[in-house]
């Protein structure tokens, strides 16, 4: 039998068997046996973590292992709780129980820290921001019902009560950590979701037991909440999906879902929440806590904000990048094209400069995608604006995608000559044995850009029709004047294509 399969019988086997100890627990009489089947159901959950670890040999196998061992020692904890109690008949606190107990908060959050590390890696500032925020609530809520009265508990003795307030420390620690846990990216398996539980319904049941030692009340049903916490920690361990819990998945970009917005905002309320209701229950406040634990909040929000911000800047720089390029050829596309050629005709005026706009167009490029395929043309389109980019440096000219095979450039400070002998030069640089057609007009100081555009466009038409693979003046063309001769004979279009890379581009 295969490990998996093991850990997967295992895990059927502890669905069963662990509702059923709960039930064999609840009839049993209070006393040694009923105490010593809780604390045995703890320690045997202590190894099915550590079974599950063994058999189903997750990423990092570390948060499982501290796992084991917080479970351990708190139901070790509970083992010799019950011993001093019920065997020896001493107070059992405080006593060695309270070493093992303490021992079981940070070998817990130890461990859950490991798995948002593994999830998560460094770096998830907006988690961290969020679990700090949601974590400061609790934090008040339990300095207000539990630290702060544990401390003030004249009965007993300074070092009792220090002792007696780290357990709602632990419980505020496990917290941070159990809400980080939740914050972080990952997937949401049954066995995060069955840890995830565990620890909650621990850290329910280990506050209602502390709020019910300050009165000097304990009812047994809260064990009952231990017996649950360890049963989910182990299912979680033994479920198939337990090695996903130390994965890096994917993020799927909405990790700022209206859930956690609501998590937020309640937890933000806490702190006033909890003032106001001391306010109407005639209870005098407690005024420095709500004050410093508004002021840590307000802070965090603040930053919780900034960091909203500055990723919504970057989206949007993002989002106007994409919105001036052409997805293919990474040039400028028509839209900037256009803005470009506008900024250009300002600057020639205040200048005084001339300013010369081209318009390419590669010369039977539907016969080339016919031949040699669509993915082919996108490569030829791509290299071509490389290979043209490459060509124009030094004139400072700019290249834009007009618009499918048709490609715009702009020559500030060419004459038209100038501007002829750049797109020549462009010429021999097309890639494939390829051949392109031009037509280049000056702008005149006086016409408009569409009519600019249009003459450039009834120049690459005239070299079109005049056989392709040259580059015709506007002037010259309007004039019927000769074109610009190609500085080499150019092969008959097509005819004989240097054949392109099977593969398509990217
Ligand atoms: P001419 O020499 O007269 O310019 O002929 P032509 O075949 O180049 O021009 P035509 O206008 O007949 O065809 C242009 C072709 O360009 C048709 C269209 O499928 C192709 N095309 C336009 N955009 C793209 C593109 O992004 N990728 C590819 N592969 N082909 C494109
Ligand atoms: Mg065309
Ligand atoms: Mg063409």
């Amino acid at each position: 039998m295969r490990t998996t399969d093991l850990a997967t019988l295992t895990f059927r086997a502890h669905c069963v068997a662990a509702p059923s100890l709960v039930v064999v627990w609840a009839v049993l009489p209070d006393g040694l046996l009923r105490s010593a089947v809780h604390a045995l159901t703890g320690l045997t959950c202590a190894a099915l973590v550590a079974v599950g670890t063994r058999l189903r040999r997750p990423r990092n196998p570390t948060g499982w292992w501290l796992v084991a061992a917080g479970v351990a020692a708190w139901a070790l904890g509970d083992l010799v709780y019950s011993y001093l109690e019920l065997v020896v008949g001493i107070e059992p606190f405080p006593s060695v129980a309270d070493v093992l107990y303490l021992a079981a908060y940070p070998l817990l959050a130890l461990g859950l820290w490991s798995f948002v590390r593994s999830r998560t890696g460094r770096g998830d500032r907006e988690g961290v921001i969020d679990t700090a925020i949601i974590t400061i609530g609790f934090v008040l809520l339990s300095w207000i019902f539990l630290m702060q009265p544990t401390l003030a508990d004249g009965s007993a003795s300074v070092a009792t009560r220090v002792l007696a307030a780290l357990y709602p420390v632990g419980d505020v620690l496990l917290l941070a950590l159990l809400v980080r846990l939740l914050t972080s990216s990952g997937a949401r398996t049954a066995s995060f979701r069955l840890l995830g539980a565990g620890i909650l319904i621990m850290l329910v049941s280990d506050s209602a037991y502390q709020v019910q030692s300050l009165d000097g009340v304990y009812s047994p049903i809260l064990d009952a909440g231990w017996l649950a916490s360890y049963a989910c920690i182990a299912a979680a361990a033994l479920h198939p999906s337990m090695r996903r819990l130390t994965e890096v998945e994917p993020t799927t970009g909405v990790e700022f879902s209206r859930g956690r917005l609501l998590a937020l905002m309640l937890a933000s309320l806490l702190s006033p929440g909890t003032m106001l209701l001391q306010l109407a229950l005639g209870l005098s406040p407690e005024l420095w806590a709500v004050g410093l634990s508004s002021v840590v909040l307000f802070v965090l929000v603040v930053l919780r904000m900034s960091g909203l911000l500055t990723r919504v800047q970057q989206q949007s720089e993002q989002l106007a990048a994409l919105a001036r390029t052409d997805a293919l050829t990474g040039l400028p596309n028509r839209r900037s094209g256009d803005a470009e050629l506008h900024r250009l005709q300002q600057a020639a005026l205040a200048g005084g400069q001339p300013l010369s706009v081209a318009l390419l167009d590669l010369d039977r490029f539907k016969s080339f995608n016919d031949t040699f395929g669509h993915p082919a043309g996108d490569r030829l389109l791509s290299e071509a604006a490389a290979a043209w980019t490459a060509g124009l440096a030094g004139t400072g000219g700019v290249l834009a995608r007009w618009g499918g095979e048709e490609f715009l450039v702009l020559l500030p400070e060419h004459d038209l000559d100038a501007a002829a002998d750049a797109v020549g030069r462009l010429r021999p640089c097309t890639p494939l044995g390829q051949t392109f057609s031009a037509g280049v007009a000056q702008w005149d100081r006086a016409e408009t850009l569409a009519a600019l555009v249009a003459r450039v466009d009834a120049a690459l038409y005239e070299a079109k029709h005049a056989g392709r693979d040259r580059v015709v003046p506007a002037g010259a063309a309007a004039a019927a004047g000769p074109a610009v001769p190609a500085p080499a004979p150019a092969p008959a279009p097509a005819a004989q294509p240097v054949p392109p890379p099977a593969q398509p581009v990217g």
